[in-house]
């Protein structure tokens, strides 16, 4: 710190100068051989081999909600079967976004969701964020679902078999 102190306009020291110009070319080099192994690094593999990676993406492939499984149509935004978010963008949508929080928020109240220390702090958390003032009801609902049993995994009945969908 107390070297960059030193810097003024009008300062004419050569060991300055040279030690400014030391440092940028260190930043300078820095900055190109991260971009270096950037550029050279593998992405890495999918979790399916490649006949399925082809079968996604063919043109008859029908997209699934991450949630139920429901058949979707590409243009969708929410799951018609359980209101999940389902679009590619619409999470940073100004105004469709609110409406995945809120299905975020129901989902803690309803309990279908993953027990865990981290998931149940999130919900707190994600209640403050969103209600304020109000957060304390949401804990309430939410504390009022945790008390009972975990409710078992529900798939919508409109939801297909995935196996039998054409590029899946
Ligand atoms: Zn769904």
């Amino acid at each position: 710190m107390n070297f960059l102190c030193q810097i003024r306009p009008g300062s004419s020291d050569p060991e300055l100068l040279v030690g400014i110009l030391g440092v940028g070319v260190l930043i300078c080099g820095g900055i190109w051989g991260l971009v270096l192994w950037v550029r050279r690094a593998s992405t890495s593999p999918d979790p399916w081999d490649r006949s399925i990676t082809e079968e996604l993406e063919q043109e008859q492939a029908v997209q699934l909600c991450h949630r139920c499984l429901a058949a979707q149509e590409s243009s969708a935004d929410f799951c018609p079967a359980c209101g999940a978010p389902v679009g590619q963008y619409t999470n940073w949508l100004p105004y469709p976004y609110l409406f995945s929080i809120g299905h975020t928020l129901r989902i803690g109240t309803s309990g279908e969701y993953k027990r865990t220390r981290l998931t149940i702090f999130g919900f707190f958390l994600l209640g403050l964020a969103e209600y304020a003032v109000f957060a304390p009801v949401y804990w309430f609902m939410v504390l009022r679902r945790l008390a009972k049993p975990n409710p078992p995994t529900t798939t919508s009945p409109q939801a297909p078999d995935p196996r039998s969908l054409p590029g899946v």
